[in-house]
C-alpha cells in the first residue's frame, strides 16, 4: 500500500527514476519505529563478547540526539583477538579452507536470504541508528545489499587463473588464492550496503574478515553478523567489531597479522591508513575516500531531468554521499531557469521524521556533522557566495539542515572546493565545454562526475576528458553490484564491486612445473 502511495507522491518520483532498476518489486512494508535491539557485543568467532577493556559508548538516533543503547567500544585487544580467530578460521585444512567455492557461494546466497527475511525490521533499525528516510533503508539500501550478496555469491565458484605456457620444458598456471586476514573498516553513511560492498567478494573468494564498524551506525552491522551466524559460516571466518577510528580502527590499519586493509570514509583518515600500512607490514590497501564530483549541464539537456538529477546528485542521503555530485556546472544561457528550478525544488523537499512515509530528507549523521556543514554555509556567506535557500537548522531537535542551494559560486571558495557532505548545492557558471573540462578536473579528488546533454559527441568528449572513477550521462548515482566503483586521484586506491573487487582480494600464485621431454 505503502508504495502506492510512493507512487503517488512527487517528492519521491526521483527515487524511483534513478533506481528504476534495483526499486523493488515488493511493496514497502510499514516500518517498525521501536525496533528492538538484540545485539550490541563485539562478534568474534561466531559468539558475542564484551570489549576486553569492559568500555561501551553510546549509538546515538540523530533524529532525537537520543542514546539508543549503550554498545562494547572495540579497541586494540579486542581486533587482537578477533585476529587470532580469523587466522583460525584461514588455516590451511580449516572448514572454510576446504570448503568447496560452490557451497562458499551457498552460504552467501542464504546470508542474502536471511536478510531478505528480515529486510522491514534491518531498515528500521538502519533508519532509528543513522536517520536516513526508511523507505530508501528499505527500498534502496536494502535491496542493493541484498543484489550485491547474490551477485558475489555468484562468483564464488567461477574465479580462477590461467594455464601458461612458458619457455622450456615447463608449463605454468596460476590460483587465484585468498589474501587472508581482511581488515575492513567502514562509515556510517551507508551502513548495511557498505557491509555487503565489503564482505561480498572477501568472502566469494575465501578470506576471512575483521571489520570495524563505524562508531556511529554499529547496530545493524551486529544484526547481521548474527545472521551470518544464522547462515552456518565456520566460527572466526567474519569478526565484526565496533569502536573508535583512532583506537581499533588504528589497531587493524597498523596489525602484522592483518593481509590486507580495506576502507572506505575520508581522504584524512586514507592518509593515515595508508602510511600504517607501510609502517607495519605492507598490507594490501585498498581505499575508497572523498570526492567534489562535478555534475556538468549543458544548455542542450533536458531541463527537467537536469534539475531533478542535479538535485538528486546532491541531496540524496542528506548530502552524505562521497560521490555526491557538489559542484554543479551549468552552461550560462540556461543558468537562470536552472537556479530557479533548482532553488524550487530545495524548497519542496520534505525534511522530517524518517519514518515519516513522506519524508525526503533526514537528520545529518550527528551532532559533529551538523556543525560542520553549518560551518561551511557560513563559509560560504562569507566568501560572497549567493544564499539561494536554506542556509539554517531545520527542526528544534535532533541534526536537521535545511535542503541549501548556493549561487554564484566561484572555483576558488571554500564550498566549491571541500567535502560539505551534507544537503548544500553549489551552482557554478560556464560558457565553454574546454573551460568546463578545465575546471571541472581542477580538484585534488576524481571519484565520480556527469554530464548532461542530449550531444552524443559532448557526452564522449567529457567521458573521456573527465579524470574520475565513475562519469554517469543523463543519470546519477545509478549503481549495480556488476559495475566497479572507485576513485582517481585522492579519492581512492583500488575499486570495489563488479568483477575487479576479485583483483583486490586474490593473490595470484604462479606454480611452474617441468615436463619431463621422454619417459625415462
Ligand atoms: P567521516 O569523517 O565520514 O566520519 P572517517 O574517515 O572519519 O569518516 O570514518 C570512516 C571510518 O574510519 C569509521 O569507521 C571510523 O571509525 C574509521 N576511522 C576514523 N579514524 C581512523 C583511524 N585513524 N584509523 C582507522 N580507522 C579510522
Amino acid at each position: 500500500m505503502i508504495r502506492s502511495v510512493i507512487r503517488r507522491l512527487p517528492q519521491v518520483v526521483w527515487l524511483r527514476a534513478a533506481f528504476t532498476r534495483p526499486f523493488s518489486a515488493a511493496a514497502v512494508p510499514a516500518p517498525n519505529t521501536e525496533p528492538e535491539i538484540h545485539f550490541n557485543k563485539i562478534f568474534i568467532n561466531n559468539e558475542w563478547h564484551d570489549a576486553v577493556s569492559k568500555k561501551t559508548f553510546p549509538s546515538i538516533n540523530p533524529a532525537t540526539g537520543e542514546v539508543i543503547c549503550q554498545v562494547a567500544e572495540g579497541d586494540k585487544a579486542d581486533v587482537d583477538k578477533a585476529v587470532i580467530a580469523a587466522q583460525e578460521a584461514f588455516k590451511f585444512g580449516s572448514p572454510w579452507r576446504r570448503m568447496n567455492a560452490s557451497d562458499r557461494g551457498v552460504l552467501i546466497n542464504r546470508l542474502a536470504d536471511l536478510i531478505e527475511r528480515d529486510r522491514a525490521y534491518l531498515a528500521s533499525l538502519e533508519t532509528l541508528d543513522n536517520g536516513k528516510p526508511y523507505t530508501m533503508s528499505y527500498a534502496v539500501d536494502l535491496e542493493l545489499v541484498v543484489k550485491c550478496l547474490r551477485y558475489y555469491a555468484g562468483w564464488a565458484d567461477k574465479t580462477h587463473g590461467k594455464t601458461i605456457p612458458i619457455d622450456g620444458d615447463y608449463f605454468s598456471y596460476t590460483r587465484h588464492e585468498p589474501v587472508g586476514v581482511c581488515g575492513q573498516v567502514i562509515p556510517w553513511n551507508f551502513p548495511l550496503l557498505m557491509q555487503a560492498w565489503k564482505l561480498g567478494p572477501a568472502l566469494a573468494t575465501g578470506n576471512v574478515v575483521v571489520m570495524k564498524v563505524a562508531e556511529q551506525t554499529p547496530l545493524t552491522a551486529l544484526y547481521v553478523a548474527s545472521l551470518i551466524k544464522e547462515a552456518g559460516f565456520p566460527p572466526g571466518v567474519v569478526n565484526i567489531i565496533p569502536g573508535y577510528g583512532p583506537t581499533a580502527g588504528a589497531a587493524i590499519s597498523s596489525h602484522m597479522d592483518v593481509d590486507k586493509v580495506a576502507f572506505t570514509g575520508s581522504t584524512e583518515v586514507g592518509h593515515i591508513i595508508q602510511k600504517a600500512s607501510g609502517t607495519s607490514n605492507l598490507k594490501k590497501v585498498t581505499l575508497e575516500l572523498g570526492g567534489k564530483s562535478p555534475n556538468i549541464i549543458f544548455s542542450d539537456a533536458d531541463m527537467s531531468t537536469a534539475v531533478e538529477q542535479a538535485h538528486f546528485a546532491l541531496f540524496f542521503n542528506q548530502g552524505q554521499c562521497c560521490c555526491a555530485g557538489s559542484r554543479t556546472f551549468v552552461e550560462e544561457s540556461i543558468y537562470n531557469e536552472f537556479v530557479e528550478r533548482s532553488i524550487e525544488r530545495a524548497k519542496s523537499r520534505v525534511v522530517g521524521n524518517p519514518f515519516d512515509p513522506n519524508t525526503e530528507q533526514g537528520p545529518q549523521i550527528d551532532e559533529e556533522q551538523f556543525q560542520k556543514i553549518l560551518n561551511y554555509i557560513s563559509s560560504g556567506k562569507r566568501e560572497g557566495a549567493k544564499l539561494l535557500c536554506g542556509g539554517g537548522v531545520a527542526a528544534d531537535r535532533g541534526y536537521f539542515i535545511q535542503p541549501t542551494v548556493f549561487g554564484d559560486v566561484h572555483d576558488n571558495m571554500v564550498i566549491a572546493k571541500e567535502e560539505i557532505f551534507g544537503p548544500v548545492m553549489q551552482i557554478m557558471k560556464f560558457k565553454t565545454i574546454e573551460e568546463v573540462l578545465e575546471r571541472a578536473n581542477n580538484t585534488k579528488y576524481g571519484l565520480a562526475a556527469a554530464v548532461f546533454t542530449r550531444d552524443i559527441d559532448k557526452a564522449n568528449y567529457m567521458s573521456q576528458g573527465l579524470r574520475a572513477g565513475t562519469v554517469w550521462v543523463n543519470c546519477y548515482d545509478v549503481f549495480g553490484a556488476q559495475s566497479p566503483f572507485g576513485g582517481y586521484k585522492a579519492s581512492g586506491v583500488g575499486r570495489e564491486l563488479g568483477e575487479y573487487s576479485l583483483e583486490e582480494y586474490t593473490e595470484v600464485k604462479t606454480v611452474t612445473i617441468k615436463v619431463p621431454q621422454k619417459n625415462s
